[in-house]
């Protein structure tokens, strides 16, 4: 086999990683190209769902999730105005679909350290870390990417197919002709995490959604570096407030005094802002680039779907290249992973992140009460949960990829 003849994964990522791991599992060669020196520890994905689990099993990575992640079977969504609890959505009814009828809570930075751990036992994966990807080419039988290393020396890899799991602002989908349709909403998210335990105060289940007109606010638990629990809020950051108001001592303080009054100052761990976005990737592959994760989707966090989604890609795009290295089926296929993926994304992941956002945020009294109470009857009718759950934890999104021809 000449040193070509593999895979180039830009990005170790979560996404980037999974797809490493599984094609290495396959006897396909792999590297993987990242800039950084360690999974970036910034605090993104914390909810991996049933769908993941269920694809993590057989891939031998779900025990190590479970073990080092919280398991939890509920999430709330509440009323931020009067703090009632107005619907509580229970995994458990997924027993019936799923072998993980739970979300499990973890670090990104740990799951894919979990992913790293196996991927890096089999001879077929590679990773190179930090190196930059400079510039990406294809010809009609080869890719090329241009690394740099921390001494400045560029080198030139080849190989038969690249996978861009290079996040939202993908160097690969940039070496296309690929659009990347949607719009960046107004506000910007401030992640704050603290050791304070929000479920003894409130509550709190390890998710909740906190629907109010003006602050609204999302909070989750992470098992944290010493394990004992760190939670995160999720708040909203106005258009007009700028990046060091968000970022101010006051403006956190103000915000955990709304979100709970009275209480004693909370000590904040870390703070950290992001843009959010709503975008799809006009096409998920261009000759033998192939696009995974954020560098085809993002969206907003609301829900836990964005790297769950991604890892749907990078196992899809790997049964695919698989069957194309072995011969078994004409390098078309990969258009099935466009149909597949692009289609699932859009009716999915982006569908039902932009209206838990609305149903979050909505200020109209009215539409306000009509969206709650709509949660409150889905929460209470067995029925309707088990179809909610089906498309919020992406089950529904793996079956419907499989009815896309
Ligand atoms: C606040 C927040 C909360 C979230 N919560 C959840 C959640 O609970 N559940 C969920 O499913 N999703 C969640 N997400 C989304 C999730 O974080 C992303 O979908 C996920 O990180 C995408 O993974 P990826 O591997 O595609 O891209 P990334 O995580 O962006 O990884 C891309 C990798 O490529 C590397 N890279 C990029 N360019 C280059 C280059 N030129 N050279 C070398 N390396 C390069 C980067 O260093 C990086 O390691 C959340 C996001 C945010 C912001």
């Amino acid at each position: 086999m000449s040193d070509s003849n593999r895979v180039l994964i830009i990005g170790g990522g979560p996404v980037g990683a999974l797809a490493g791991y599984s094609l290495a599992r396959r006897g396909i060669p792999v590297i993987v190209f990242d800039r950084l020196a360690e999974p970036a520890r910034d605090h993104r994905a914390a909810t991996l769902q049933p769908s993941t689990l269920d694809l993590f099993a057989p891939i031998g990575l779900v025990d190590k999730v479970i073990e080092r992640g919280l398991v939890s079977s509920h999430f709330q969504w509440r009323d931020g105005e009067t703090d009632a609890i107005v619907a509580e959505f229970d995994h458990g009814c997924l027993a019936d679909v799923s072998a993980h009828p739970f979300v499990v809570q973890l670090e990104q930075h740990k799951t894919i350290q979990i992913i790293l751990e196996a991927a890096e036992k089999l001879p077929d994966f590679t990773v190179l870390r930090p190196v930059d990807v400079m510039a990406v080419r294809q010809s009609a039988d080869r890719v090329e990417a241009d690394i740099r290393d921390t001494d400045g020396r560029v080198t030139t890899h080849t190989g038969t197919y690249m996978l861009g799991c290079d996040g939202g602002r993908s160097i690969v989908r940039h070496a296309t002709s690929v659009t990347f349709e949607g719009f960046t909403w107004e506000e910007r998210f401030n992640v704050l995490t603290t050791k304070t335990d929000f479920a003894a105060i409130k509550n709190f289940r390890y998710r909740n959604y906190c629907a109010h007109p003006t602050r609204w606010a999302a909070v989750f638990k992470v098992p944290g570096d010493d394990g004992l629990g760190l939670w995160r809020a999720v708040f909203p950051a106005r258009a007009e407030e700028t990046d060091a108001q968000v970022m101010s001592d006051g403006w956190i303080h103000d915000r955990f005094d709304e979100f709970l009054p009275g209480r004693p100052e909370i000590k904040v761990e870390h703070r950290n802002m992001y843009a959010v976005h709503q975008r799809v990737a006009g096409s998920f592959r261009e000759g033998r680039f192939i696009l995974a994760g954020d560098a085809a989707h993002i969206n907003n966090p609301l829900g836990g779907m964005g790297m769950n989604s991604g890892f749907q890609d990078a196992l899809n795009a790997a049964d695919k290249l698989e069957m194309i290295w072995n011969g078994a089926a004409p390098e078309p296929l990969l258009d099935l992973y466009d149909r597949q993926r692009r289609l699932t994304a859009l009716e999915f992941v982006q569908a039902q992140s932009i209206a838990n956002k609305k149903t979050l945020e909505e200020n109209d009294r009215e539409a306000r009460q009509v969206g709650l109470d709509r949660m409150r009857r889905t929460a209470e009718d067995p029925v309707a949960c088990h179809a909610f759950l089906m498309r919020s934890s992406l089950i529904a999104m793996v079956q419907r990829a499989e009815e896309i021809a």
